[in-house]
């Protein structure tokens, strides 16, 4: 049997786990056209600010790959797939035949079509290359001063670097507040009165117009929405990702936004799977199928595809939205739906009736959303305790019996409660049950 994996990240590092428990003998062959072994993407920032070094961003070192007797096709671009042929097609032309496949391409940095984008100075900041491109640029320039384009996971991750870089960064968000699509109005003013006590300057309900270029070509000022210009020698563009699909352009997979998959984490052509940011999984909260990009899901969508490509039969459960990050000196966790329109018992427009819990002051913002007896979504911000079981009590759709004020303010008795059901739960098999049909098993089978 052979596996051909294009992607060498999380969900590919999950497939390889999962293929290698159960076929020892089977090729695996990864294809990648970033020139690194697997890498922790969220560390390219602490890079830059100097707080841990190249060799610690291993995500899995190069004994992982021995052991796992991987070829490694690094540095290689997959431009085509050909399920007709079973083959792959690289950018230089060579094919690549598979028995098995794996899709696990991640997200492509959007670059908003603004005038000077192509200036020299402006990064994206999703690969190891962009964080030593950046880092370069601004030491080579002596940048005294940034632009970063988008208030979202990525944008505000660039914080990070600015102690390793030493610029004094300007933040230009497009909604009326920072990480808009995961917060709401009272936390997010939180998370910007930390950005600007670290010297932040935060400019939302403000797009980026334009980027000013100097004689050489290189950025010298933003120009925002009504025309004001700041000043700055480097932009950072985070307005989002797109998955990457142009590689199945022509293969006649289904693709909606990312690639569609079935609980098997296979896509409409039998024996080609996807995983990570690039698919279209299950989403327990909203109960639709749709990319949530982050780390813990792309990692276990890839153990599920894995196992089914060496002939198991894995359902993956369904994952929710998650974002944990300290904003400089804030914590912040939010999970599931956190959007509720600021009503005490709002109506989302989608048949669905939440009710919302807040819990706030001295510094502290907790917010549960419950829909009936189930907890489906949580915003934690300067206290983030108990954060992993509130996301188990939402991913788990266990009813919340208890008291849900106590669970509101983090109180120890309910929380092991919780603890304790978590643990009975876990000694049994999982069901999750469909409204379109049966329950289904969520452990292996
Ligand atoms: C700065 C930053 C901070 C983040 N912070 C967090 C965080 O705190 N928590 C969290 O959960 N998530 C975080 N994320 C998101 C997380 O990194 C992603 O969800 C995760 O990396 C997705 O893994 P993946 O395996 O799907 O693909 P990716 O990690 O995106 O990797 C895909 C790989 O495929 C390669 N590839 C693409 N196209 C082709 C092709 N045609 N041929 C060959 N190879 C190809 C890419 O170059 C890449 O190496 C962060 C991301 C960034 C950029």
């Amino acid at each position: 049997m052979r596996y051909v994996i294009a992607g060498n990240s999380y969900a590919a590092v999950g497939a390889v786990e999962s293929i290698r428990a159960r076929d020892p003998h089977g090729e695996i062959v990864i294809i990648s056209d970033e020139p690194y072994r697997a890498y922790s993407r969220p560390l390219i920032t602490y890079w830059i600010a100097g707080e841990v070094r190249k060799d610690q961003l291993d995500y899995r070192p190069a004994a992982w790959y021995e052991r796992n007797r991987i070829q490694t096709r690094l540095g290689h671009r997959v431009t085509q797939v050909d399920p007709p042929n079973r083959q792959v097609v690289l950018e230089d032309g060579e094919a690549v035949a598979y028995d098995r496949l794996l899709i696990c391409t991640g997200g492509t940095p959007i670059v908003p079509p603004i005038e000077g984008a192509d200036a020299e100075g402006v990064f994206t900041m999703t690969r190891f290359d962009d964080a030593r491109a950046f880092k370069a640029w601004c030491e080579q320039e002596h940048v005294e001063a940034g632009a970063i384009v988008g208030g979202g996971l990525i944008g505000l991750s660039v914080f990070k670097a600015m102690k390793g870089v030493k610029i004094k960064l300007t933040l230009v968000e497009l909604l009326d507040r920072v990480l808009g699509l995961a917060l709401d109005h009272d936390s997010s003013a939180m998370i910007e009165a930390a950005l600007r006590r670290a010297g932040v300057d935060v400019r939302t309900a403000s797009g980026a117009e334009a980027i000013l270029k100097d004689e050489r070509g290189r950025v010298r000022a933003v120009r925002l929405k009504g025309g004001e210009e700041v000043p700055c020698q480097t932009v950072v563009m985070a307005v989002g990702v797109r998955p990457n699909t142009g590689l199945l352009k022509e293969s006649g997979i289904q693709i909606n936004r990312g690639v569609v998959v079935n609980e098997r984490m296979e896509t409409s052509v039998p024996g080609v799977y996807a995983a990570g940011d690039v698919a279209e999984a299950y989403d327990v909260v909203n109960e639709q199928h749709q990319v949530i990009a982050i780390l813990p899901l792309a990692y276990e969508q890839g153990r599920v595809a894995g196992a089914n490509m060496a002939g198991g039969g894995r359902v993956y459960p369904g994952g929710i939205a998650l974002n944990s990050l300290p904003i400089f000196d804030l914590p912040l966790m939010t999970m599931g739906i956190t959007l509720t329109d600021g009503h005490p018992n709002p109506s989302t427009g989608s048949g669905r009736v939440l009710d919302v819990l807040v819990h706030s002051g001295d510094g502290v913002y907790r917010k549960l959303v419950f829909q009936g007896d189930r907890l489906v979504g949580a915003i934690l911000v300067g206290n983030v305790a108990h954060g992993g079981v509130l996301t188990w009590l939402i991913r788990s759709k266990l009813p919340v019996t208890h008291d849900r004020q106590a669970l509101l303010t983090g109180d120890p008795l309910e929380i092991e409660i919780a603890r304790q059901l978590n643990a009975v739960e876990k000694s049994g098999p999982w069901v999750r049950r469909t409204a379109a049909g049966p329950a289904v098993r969520e452990r292996d089978v």
